[in-house]
């Protein structure tokens, strides 16, 4: 297996590192991901896993937090959905069971669509915050509880979350994924890590997961997942041709 991460510039760190797949039927024989979820990155055209999408696949779907860096347009959205949608499997009235965090709003919206594409067949709803005001009557304790995914920038969430923290319940949260982390890193001292932890108390569950994905690696980054999440899986894919 060693060749087979060292063949697509795979570092992998961490106990108990489970094998790489490099085939789509592997999702569905060895980890019951259901055909129809599957199904729709064939659709999309897709042929086969990228390298980070053979290595997050199988630990996300062991439950592993994670932190994950690979090259711009290696098909890390794909890699923290498909887990994460396999996860929730079905809508349930609980409210929020993931949250995926956005350092922009066009990476969010982004996001939104692809998560929209992969949960088609499953009747799970997702929501991008768009009008802070628009929150409670939309996810507020009077309303149906009708959501499981929820795809937002940090500044509007970490307001909403400050301004009443029933406003969303996030207890509920299984994944709670962090995209272009470095990105939101870059923001200031007090931002992202104060930001981040907001929201990290707010999914307060016993269930919750976290994984973060960027592009780059950064030591900052490494330190903050080492110091609060537990058995750390930390993966990185190279670029090609190095
Ligand atoms: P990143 O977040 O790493 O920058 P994206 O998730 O935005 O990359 O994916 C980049 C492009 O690759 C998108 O157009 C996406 O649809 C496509 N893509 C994702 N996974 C695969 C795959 N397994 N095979 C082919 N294309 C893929
Ligand atoms: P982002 O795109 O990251 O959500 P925006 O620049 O769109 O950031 O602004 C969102 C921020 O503006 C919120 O985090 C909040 O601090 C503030 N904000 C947005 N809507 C309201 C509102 N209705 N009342 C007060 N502040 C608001
Ligand atoms: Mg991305």
């Amino acid at each position: 297996m060693k060749q087979l991460r060292s063949k697509h510039n795979i570092n992998a760190s961490g106990t108990d590192m489970p094998d790489p797949i490099t085939d789509f039927s592997q999702l569905v024989t060895e980890y019951k991901v259901h055909e129809r979820l599957v199904s729709k990155l064939l659709q999309q055209g897709y042929t086969e896993p990228t390298p980070i999408q053979m290595q997050i696949w199988p630990l996300m779907l062991r439950g592993r937090e994670i932190l994950a860096s690979a090259p711009t347009g290696s098909g890390k959205t794909a890699a923290f959905l498909l887990p994460m949608i396999h996860q929730l499997k079905s809508p349930r009235a609980l409210g929020f069971r993931a949250l995926v965090v956005s350092p922009t709003r066009e990476l969010a919206e982004q996001t939104y669509r692809e998560c929209s594409v992969l949960c088609e067949d499953t009747g799970l709803k997702v929501h991008l915050i768009d009008k802070v005001d628009k929150v409670i009557s939309k996810f507020g304790p009077g309303s149906s509880q009708k959501f499981d995914i929820l795809i937002t920038t940090p500044n509007r969430l970490v307001f909403i979350l400050m301004a009443e923290e029933t406003m969303i319940n996030l207890s509920n949260i299984e994944w709670l994924i962090v995209d272009e982390c470095d990105r939101l890193f870059e923001g200031g001292k007090r931002g992202f890590k104060g930001q981040l932890s907001t929201i990290y108390m707010a999914c307060s569950g016993l269930k919750v997961k976290r994984a973060l994905f960027s592009a780059t690696q950064s030591q900052n980054l490494h330190n903050w997942c080492r110091d609060n999440l537990s058995d750390l899986a930390h993966v990185n894919v190279g670029p090609r041709n190095t």
